[in-house]
């Protein structure tokens, strides 16, 4: 493995070719979104089962990620787009209505969630548009909403609207969602990527889902709303992974502020080993040109050194005109700041278990030994998430019992989850078939030093209690 930090690539038009997803994983995606804010079951069944084969074919293991699209608001449709400009009046209609202009410098419209609109309060913001334009909100009455514009811009039928100052407090998995969900279910998605959380609730409800149809998928919560960030700890502590969704997070909060808050989030995502993703924008020219900006390859090798899981590639890999070219030049970028990475140095966590201690000691006998590789034996995944944190410099092979453990794996920072070993009922008997493994894949060597860490007794889950140094008289002991 070339590096540590993986790529997510979102699939669309752009990609969806056989030949084109081929090249994207060869030149490094390890996860693929589907976004399910377009496209219909069948289209995304073809993209999976192509994505499928294709790794297949390469043998290597890349995970799929399902992007639930949540409710995401948008202005209703308009007779014609209006031009809007400083101090027109724009009314929101609670009925559904179609938009038009009504007087000179007055608007009316609606939008797709009208209920939305009973919780705005006077002088409470509304962003039209990704954020483009800005309306504050003059009078209310049983009729409609009244906003002044606050600056010029172009609004047109269906485009997303922002409340960055409401606290909106709805369901946020609609109807669609749940049947996306059980798509999903059906098709053994690896990730879901849950949109516009706004807390701890809104996980628990797509658990609960899972729940009744007896599937676990590891959930990671888009962080997209401001009263997501308010309640990042909650929200941390509920799911199992966490998106730094920063095209929809820089409208709800100034701009100027999604810096801070990514650091921010990164580090308590990794303090609470769970693997956070990178998202939108991160080398956005590359949708339209061959070659990206310096500002763009300093916020991926930035992103990386904050302490990302995972980076992410949208609108570049979906509808962007080289797909493959778009993950190529991530992996440059990752593989060269990779070359100067803080290794080691992530260790100033808080509220260690007994398992976070010893895969600290883990990490730093490995160093210390200046061993080839970390084995970690994990049954659940968590051990090799709590080894990944304190990002050492060797790589960390997982070798797990299950394709969905192992799949799970493939999004977290520095772990190769590439051996499956059959259950078996004694630690000797594991580490026999574990160590034949590894030599016959090629990731043990005899004349090199392993770091293996293990549970004791076997099969009791987030138990890694044992450590064990391979070298040359084990490794042959343990391939008897
Ligand atoms: P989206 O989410 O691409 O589904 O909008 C990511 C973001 O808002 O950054
Ligand atoms: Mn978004």
């Amino acid at each position: 493995m070339l590096k540590k930090t993986k790529i997510v690539a979102t699939v669309g038009p752009a990609s969806e070719k056989e030949e084109v997803l081929r090249q994207m994983i060869i030149n490094g995606v390890n996860v693929f979104r589907l976004n399910f804010s377009h496209g219909t079951h069948e289209y995304h069944k073809n993209n999976l089962e192509t994505i499928r084969k294709v790794a297949k074919e390469l043998n290597v293991r890349v995970g799929i990620l399902q992007d639930i699209s949540g409710p995401k608001i948008r202005t209703g449709e308009l007779k014609t787009p209006f031009e809007l400009k400083k101090g027109d009046k724009l009314d929101f209609y609670r009925e559904k209505i179609i938009g038009e202009q009504i007087a000179t410098n007055h608007y009316k419209i609606s939008i797709n969630q009208s209920e939305i609109l009973n919780m705005l309060k006077l002088n409470e913001y509304i962003y039209l548009y990704d954020g483009s334009i800005r309306t504050r909100v003059t009078a209310i009455d049983s009729e409609k909403i009244e906003t002044i514009i606050e600056n010029d811009g172009f609004l047109n039928s269906n485009k997303g609207i922002n409340f960055p100052n409401t606290k909106i407090n709805i369901d946020i998995i609609t109807q669609k969602d749940k049947d996306d969900l059980l798509w999903g279910i059906q098709n053994g998605v690896d990730f879901l990527a849950i949109s516009f959380v706004q807390n701890a609730h809104d996980i628990d409800e797509v658990r609960e889902i899972l729940i009744k149809n007896n599937a676990t998928i590891a959930i990671f919560a888009k962080i997209e709303k401001f009263d997501a960030v308010e309640n990042i700890d909650e929200i941390i502590a509920s799911s199992d992974g966490i998106m730094v969704a920063r095209g929809d997070l820089g409208i709800e909060v100034p701009y100027y502020r999604v810096p801070n808050i990514q650091k921010e989030i990164i580090y308590k995502a990794n303090n609470a080993s769970k693997p956070v993703i990178t998202a939108t924008q991160m080398l956005f020219s590359l949708a339209k040109s061959k070659t990206a900006t310096r500002a763009e390859i300093s916020d991926v090798a930035n992103a990386v050194l904050d302490g990302s899981d995972a980076v992410m590639l949208s609108e570049e890999s979906a509808v962007g005109i080289d797909p493959a070219n778009a993950v190529d030049i991530m992996c440059q970028t990752i593989i060269e700041t990779e070359k100067r990475y803080p290794y080691n140095k992530f260790n100033d966590f808080e509220n260690l278990d007994n398992t976070d201690k010893i895969m600290r000691s883990s990490a730093n006998l490995a160093n210390d030994l200046n061993a080839s590789a970390i084995f970690s034996l994990t049954s659940s995944g968590k051990s090799a998430l709590k080894i990944s944190r304190y990002r050492p410099n060797m790589e960390i092979i997982a070798v797990g019992h299950s394709e969905k453990t192992l799949n799970s794996l493939s999004i977290v920072w520095g772990v190769n989850p590439a051996i499956l070993v059959n259950k078996s009922s004694g630690l000797t008997e594991l580490l026999k078939d574990a160590v034949k493994s590894a030599v016959e894949k090629g990731f043990m060597k005899e004349d090199k030093c392993y770091l293996l860490t293990a549970g004791f007794p076997t099969g009791v889950e987030g138990t890694s209690n044992l450590i064990r140094i391979l070298e040359k008289e084990q490794i042959s002991y343990y391939l008897k």
